[in-house]
């Protein structure tokens, strides 16, 4: 018995799965999922002392890889002047202008502490500003697991038995619409069905959570054309896409300006922070100032806020060379996966390869994917050293810290797993 498999023994006597966030338990590969000691650069370390380059990076936060040493001296500094007050800091209020200045149409905003909390409270506001009920959201994209977003989501959703969960009560998910990812015509049929009482689209607008979907061109034009003719909000949620496909993230990189946008990751550079705001009338309706409430205790917490400020100075003062080399080395994988046979998606430093005939453009393409293949390569890869997502509806996550050497070894890898189960 390994080390990781003792330890995963003992964790699953007390955490359901043996894990605190149900895709990290290799359920959808079949394996035994690592247990992780250290990690730096590019590279984790387990409880067996076997090494791998990582492309989870923390399912997203950690552009600048592990244990960046800024960032962790930023932090060390701000836990020694105390961890938290419960009042307010300077950083925070350093940490939203370094957002707004990346985010123009992010007039106002609240820190939060998680990506489920951001959406959540980004839709509260937006239902609390219209005064309408229903909101729309997209097949296999994932918001968080607020109860109302439960419904048709992505991630870990896909990988259970079951698509949506048990405990969410029909009444609470009765407001949310469902509508297809690059299929405007889908959200047009909602819109005219139910004149006047839809708050918001919600949308990833780069859909990273049935594996990587890019928006196909049109599509986030086309929801903004849409909901500025039926007066609702649309809402990005760019808890994944913000501070990775551009420095403004995916608003910036498509052009199309959210009312309401969601941050997390990358954001909190590691730390548990998320963010969420937009329009200034909207966000003077959040309580103390207006009638809609959000709160919270350990909110624009002065560690995280300083993780997240070090990781978005970092990016912004090495934006013009850290965006074009992210997009570089994520490159050189996608080739490696055509080369290998296998379809890919990738926007910017994002990427997924899937197992099936074509690479998908909606979320019924996505199921298409042959799941024993994708584990199948999944087994040859974490064997030769290559820590990729356990699941084939997650992407892959390129950072700063992979370094060329590292990356060609990857491609070497990619090639050669593929090879291994295609003579299987
Ligand atoms: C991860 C994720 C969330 C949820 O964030 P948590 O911090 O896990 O609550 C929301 N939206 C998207 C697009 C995500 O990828």
């Amino acid at each position: 018995m390994t080390e990781s498999e003792r330890m995963y023994a003992e964790a699953s006597k007390r955490m359901p799965g043996g894990v605190n966030s149900p895709v990290r338990a290799f359920r959808a590969v079949g394996m035994t999922p690592r247990f992780i000691v250290r990690g730096k650069g590019d590279r984790i370390f387990d409880a067996d002392g076997a090494e791998y380059i990582d492309y989870v990076m923390s399912w997203g936060p950690l552009v600048l890889g592990h244990a960046r040493e800024e960032v962790v001296k930023a932090v060390s500094e701000a836990a020694e002047s105390g961890l938290t007050f419960g009042a307010p800091t300077g950083r925070e209020t350093e940490l939203a202008e370094e957002i707004r200045n990346a985010c123009p149409h992010m007039e106002m905003l609240r820190l939060v502490n998680s990506g489920t909390e951001a959406t959540m409270s980004a839709i509260r506001a937006a239902r609390g500003f219209t005064g309408r009920d229903k909101i729309v959201k997209f097949e296999g994209c994932y918001h968080g697991h607020s109860d109302g977003l439960l419904v048709k989501a992505g991630s870990g959703c896909l990988t259970g038995a079951a698509p949506d969960s048990a405990g969410v009560p029909a009444s609470y998910a009765q407001n949310t619409l469902v509508a297809q990812y690059n299929d405007p015509g889908s959200v047009e049929a909602l819109f005219s069905a139910n004149q006047g009482e839809i708050a918001c689209v919600i949308v990833e607008p780069v859909a990273a959570n049935m594996g990587v979907v890019p928006p196909e061109k049109g599509f986030l034009e086309g929801l903004r054309a849409l909901c500025d003719r039926y007066g609702a909000f649309l809402i990005f949620d760019e808890v994944i896409t913000g501070f990775r496909v551009a420095y403004g993230g995916a608003a910036e990189r498509f052009g199309v300006r959210p009312d309401l946008a969601a941050y997390g990751k990358i954001v909190g550079g590691g730390m548990p922070l998320a963010v969420y705001g937009g329009r200034r009338d909207v966000m003077e309706r959040i309580a103390p100032l207006g009638p809609v409430y959000q709160a919270g205790t350990l909110s624009g917490n002065p560690v995280a806020t300083a993780a997240g400020l070090a990781t978005l100075r970092l990016l912004r003062k090495n934006k013009e060379n850290v965006y074009a080399e992210l997009e570089q080395k994520a490159a050189l994988l996608e080739q490696a996966y055509r080369k290998a046979g296998v379809p890919v998606n990738r926007v910017g430093s994002l990427l997924s390869p899937f197992f099936t005939k074509m690479a998908p453009k909606s979320f019924r393409d996505v199921q298409t994917c042959d799941l024993k293949r994708f584990a199948r390569y999944f087994g040859g890869m974490l064997r030769r050293g290559e820590y990729v997502a356990p699941s084939q509806f997650e992407a892959m996550f390129v950072s700063a810290a992979h370094t060329d050497a590292d990356i060609a070894k990857t491609c070497a890898d990619i090639e050669a797993a593929c090879a291994e189960f295609e003579r299987v």
